[in-house]
């Protein structure tokens, strides 16, 4: 269990939930750390802290160890190179038991600023907390901090998405069911359900939401299916006032979890209780879902989340800048907005790059340096990198045929090349996952995206992975 906003709610580790719980720090260490985090932010900058420092989440400390996590692999490493050494002098300061940080990755361990200033990280309120929506919190996912309505900004692309969204937190009665939202990666379908949760939080406090990946789920039913288990996982379920199931194509193909989810999406329904959905495409267009599913999914209010435009870019932009409070010319906001058309995942991170840069190089920002720094960026985006483009380099480079990245072959010395391929056209292009698998053959998107997470992690275990990605890397962007 983690809190995130004063709530408890169980964090899914690693992607897996599999991993052992850590031993809870006392209160001491607890109160140790919320001031050495505090002083960080006197020490690095606002926008450092920001970028890069306020994700810390303490986890647990024993002897002498003081373990602290990051939402992704890159800050872990980030930090462990620029910060650490300082941050385990600042604790030692304060503790000279203190010999060791060890940061961890926890995907969506993110903690709010409000817990750090104090009363809401009581523990004991924290607690009793858990224990009124153990049941719900065990099984629903964190929610980050960052995604709530007042960082929303509202356009033109999304301003359906958004309205809905509010009503549903707004009305006393559901006022539709389902709310489905769907859009391409990126747009904010996330941070849109995940500001619904927030603010029936404060709206309705006695009301249960249960927020969770469509993924989350398939995976608890597995696991209650296994257990034998299926009574629990129903009751939790079907308890709930509110429930969120994120990125439901995830259960394309997947028959008995489909089934199971129309169970409760119906029972859910019938009670009366809001069910919100999202997904990378509408109703009627995700295959892969069972025909009554789907036409009960676009049942209540289908909202769509469009491409940005250039306006939506630039207000984002210059909401994002005053949040980071960092002096960033308009000049350059501009400039981003007209490169940087992806998606908004894409915009945020290099605005952050570029804050982050000039806070270290103590450089202030200018369109000069903005172009440096995020030269392989913005290169990716004049050129446009195509699929075939990134399939031919890899083959040439592993000595394959072009064929072969399509083909159903298994071998190691085929496969292993096919999946760097496909980490890459994850990165150097704004294809989604379904896209790319057809690129590939045919193949399905969780193929593709168990690929992109097998290659991030033998890159980290394995040099020579690491150095041909590199390569192909530079030959087509460079
Ligand atoms: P999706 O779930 O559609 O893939 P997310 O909700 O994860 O996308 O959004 C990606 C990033 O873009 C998040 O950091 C989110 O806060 C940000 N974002 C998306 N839409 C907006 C918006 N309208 N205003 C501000 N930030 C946004
Ligand atoms: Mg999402």
């Amino acid at each position: 269990m983690s809190d995130v906003g004063g709530k408890s709610v169980a964090v899914l580790q690693g992607g897996t939930g599999i991993e052992a719980e850590p031993l809870e720090p006392s209160q001491e260490i607890m109160s140790l750390w919320k001031k050495v985090h505090q002083s960080m932010r006197g020490e690095f900058g606002e926008a450092i802290f920001r970028s890069w420092l306020k994700p810390l989440v303490l986890r647990a400390y024993y002897h002498g160890t003081m373990e602290v996590s990051v939402p992704t692999r890159f800050m872990r490493d980030w930090i462990q190179n620029h910060y650490a050494e300082r941050i385990l002098a600042m604790c030692s300061e304060s503790d000279s038991g203190i010999k060791k940080l060890q940061i961890v990755v926890v995907q969506n361990a993110i903690i709010d600023d409000e817990d750090l200033d104090g009363a809401k990280q009581d523990v004991k309120s924290v607690k009793a907390n858990q224990n009124k929506k153990g049941e719900v919190a065990s099984v629903s996912s964190p929610l980050d901090a960052r995604f709530k309505f007042e960082s929303f900004v509202v356009g033109k692309p999304n301003a359906l998405a958004h309205a809905a969204a509010r009503r549903v937190v707004e009305s006393m009665a559901v006022p539709f069911n389902p709310l489905f939202l769907y859009g391409g990666v990126g747009l904010g379908k996330t941070h849109l359900m995940h500001a619904i949760a927030w603010q029936m939080e404060e709206h309705w406090p006695d009301k249960t939401v249960m927020y969770l990946s469509a993924e989350k789920f398939m995976y608890q039913f597995v696991r209650a299916l296994r257990a034998n288990d299926t009574m629990n996982f129903k009751e939790q379920f079907r308890s709930v006032d509110v429930l969120m199931i994120d990125d439901v194509q995830f259960i394309s193909g997947k028959e008995s979890t489909q089934e199971e989810f129309f169970h409760t999406f119906n029972a859910l329904v019938d009670q009366n209780k809001q069910i919100i959905i999202s997904a990378d495409k509408a109703p009627s267009d995700l295959a892969g879902i069972d025909e009554r599913l789907r036409s009960r999914l676009a049942w209540g209010l289908v909202a769509d989340i469009h491409p940005t435009t250039y306006e939506l870019r630039l207000g984002i932009l210059q909401a994002k800048r005053q949040q980071l409070q960092a002096d960033v010319p308009s000049s350059v906001l501009e400039f981003l907005a007209l490169k940087v058309t992806s998606n908004i995942r894409e915009l945020e991170g290099a605005l952050n790059r570029i804050v982050a840069h000039s806070d270290v190089a103590k450089q202030e920002i200018t369109l000069e340096s903005t172009q440096e720094v995020l030269q392989d960026l913005l290169r990716a985006h004049d050129r446009r990198i195509t699929i075939d483009e990134i399939q031919r380099k890899v083959a040439e480079h592993y000595n394959l045929r072009l064929s072969d990245m399509h083909s159903a072959r298994r071998a190691r010395s085929v496969a292993r090349p096919r999946q760097v391929a496909m980490y890459l056209a994850k990165q150097l292009t704004a294809r989604s996952l379904p896209e790319i698998g057809r690129k590939f053959g045919g193949r399905d998107h969780t193929t593709v995206m168990h690929a992109v997470r097998k290659i991030e992690e033998l890159m980290d275990e394995d040099a020579q992975i690491a150095q041909d990605v590199d390569v192909v890397r530079r030959a087509l962007t460079g």
